[in-house]
């Protein structure tokens, strides 16, 4: 049986597929309805949270002659083109060809009609790549674009973009997908693939992926290459580097019990699973950052976007210990981070660091 890759696979081809981005989704469909078309989108957001599959969806759309509920229909003239060859979306990667030559290349050829559809679609990946000279030669065409001419520029980093560009674009901030949408669709897809597969390796996935699907969806398909068409937790957990995210959970439960022993047991344990221990650091840092906010915060659950399991152990654990003694231990380990990484006996250093926490007197300081 040949494997496609699930990244490659789950490509949405409509705007109902897209996940988590229902915001952008709605007012983009509400301007393909009513044929207010605008020539200029910044699509800005994370990576690997949609912004370029949003703009080819949006590309066709625009072009499409009947289109289902704001997506391309798939079927008309127009559409059946693109399959062939769509010589009227151009997609192009700014940070290869981020030179002035290149936008005046585009300014150039922008001014030839489209060739099947209405529009003629400029995609531009990584915008904030241009350099000065390329950002004024954009700036000229965004100003003056011809009637048939639609700009979407894509980019992690719109802070980067001069201010005379930003105000000529429609913006769409892109969000972080949900852990839980992310689970949702993880599960869809194996479903779909005869993947077998368990809750908690579909967590820890959806967790490593930060937000992001094609994170998601890539971290998937090297677990899959690895287990022969299965997913095991244990290829997952080693894939990601991490450990064992309940490791750190009961090494914290330890720490703030004051359990020594246990310390000691659990660190050594995670040492035995090859654990990496300038990521445990971090890890602990931000655990200690989650239990704070958790704490202090009105609303932490939309902050963290954690499964209700780990928000319930998070609360638990906040309840045992005070604000001062999260903050000292926060500082704490994010102080030790870069020695984490160079120590020739990092175990030994998380050893030290969490003893002190767990032995800690707030009226002591460290
Ligand atoms: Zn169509």
């Amino acid at each position: 049986m040949s494997y496609q890759a699930l990244y490659r696979q789950y490509r949405p081809k409509c705007f109902e597929d897209v996940i988590g981005q229902e915001h952008i989704v709605t007012t983009l469909i509400n301007q393909i309805n009513s044929e207010h078309i605008g020539h200029a989108y910044l699509f800005t957001g994370s990576r690997g949270v949609g912004k370029t599959t949003c703009a080819r969806i949006f590309a066709r759309a625009i072009n499409c002659l009947h289109p289902v509920n704001g997506s391309p229909c798939g079927k008309c003239e127009v559409c059946k083109a693109y399959d062939e060859n769509n010589m009227d979306i151009i997609e192009i990667d700014a940070a290869s060809n981020n030179k002035v030559e290149e936008v005046r290349d585009i300014r150039e050829k922008v001014k030839y009609p489209p060739i099947n559809g209405k529009y003629k679609v400029y995609i531009i990946d990584e915008v904030h790549m241009l350099t000065d000279s390329a950002f004024n030669a954009l700036l000229k065409t965004l100003e003056e674009p011809p009637a048939h001419a639609v700009f979407i520029l894509a980019t992690t980093e719109a802070h980067k973009l001069p201010a005379t560009i930003l105000s000529r674009c429609m913006r769409f901030d892109f969000r972080l997908v949900t852990t839980e949408d992310i689970i949702k669709l993880l599960k869809k897809i194996f479903d779909k693939n005869k993947i077998e597969y368990d809750d908690k390796i579909v967590q820890a996935i959806a967790t490593a992926a930060e937000g992001g699907v094609r994170d998601a969806l890539s971290i998937s398909d090297c677990a899959i290459s690895f287990g022969k068409g299965k997913i095991d937790y244990d290829t997952v957990v080693n894939i990601l580097g991490i450990g064992d995210k309940e490791q750190v959970a009961t090494l914290v439960d330890n720490i703030i019990k004051g359990d020594l022993g246990e310390v000691l047991e659990n660190i050594n344990s995670a040492y035995l699973s090859g654990k990496n221990f300038a990521v445990f650091g971090k890890e602990l840092t931000n655990y200690f950052k989650n239990l704070i906010v958790v704490k202090t915060c009105n609303n932490p659950d939309a902050i963290l976007n954690q499964p209700k399991e780990i928000m319930d152990r998070y609360k638990l654990q906040a309840d045992k210990i005070s604000v001062d003694k999260l903050l000292a231990f926060m500082e704490k380990f994010s102080n030790i981070e870069t020695d984490l990484k160079y120590s020739l006996s990092p175990k030994t250093l998380i050893e030290l660091t969490c003893l002190e926490c767990a032995s800690f007197d707030p009226s002591k300081k460290f």
